[in-house]
């Protein structure tokens, strides 16, 4: 079990996440789904993993002006060409967790941050834009673009699939 695969299992059962969130399907029927993680203080939040269909339907919900909003800080804020000469020359690819991809704090200086993988249906991961580490605070302002609505769905998303108190309070996932 690689370092990287470590940090996204399922903190709850300990073993890599075997269901979606959203439709309880097998992850096993989806051609890939993705894994997201929110931390504060090194504490895992929330966590889930969400199928390639449900995916796909969450993000169909959000409106046309939030997906462009969150494309364009997405294509803006991160210098993706710099990231992947990086992520290339990493002897580890767990090292991309080390810092925020956007803003590029290191993660031991940040309060709160969400990781995310994509995996495909052989339960490998996929190396692309994914896996990722983004802190609190750039988190924050992909939620702050974001028009109303989308914000709405998010919260029933949260309110819907987790208990507990506080939870309404995370930002923005990155789907
Ligand atoms: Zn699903
Ligand atoms: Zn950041």
């Amino acid at each position: 079990m690689s370092e990287l695969m470590k940090w996204f299992e399922s903190v709850e059962t300990d073993a890599p996440f075997d269901s979606c969130k959203v439709c309880a399907h097998p992850l096993a029927f989806s051609e890939s789904w993705v894994v997201n993680k929110h931390y504060h203080r090194n504490e895992c939040m929330m966590e889930y993993a969400v199928c390639e269909e449900c995916r796909d339907e969450i993000s169909s919900s959000f409106s046309e002006e939030s997906k462009t909003a969150i494309r364009a800080f997405l294509e803006n804020k991160i210098d993706w060409e710099q990231r992947m000469l990086e992520w290339m020359a990493l002897q580890n690819t767990v090292e991309r967790l080390d810092r925020c991809v956007a803003c590029q704090i290191p993660r031991v200086l940040q309060d709160g941050y969400a990781i995310s993988a994509q995996f495909q249906q052989d339960g490998t991961l996929i190396e692309g834009a994914l896996p990722l580490l983004m802190c609190s605070d750039c988190v924050a302002k992909i939620t702050a673009t974001l028009s109303p609505h989308s914000r709405e769905v998010w919260r029933d998303f949260v309110a819907r699939n987790f208990e507990g108190p506080g939870r309404g309070d995370i930002d923005f996932g990155i789907f």
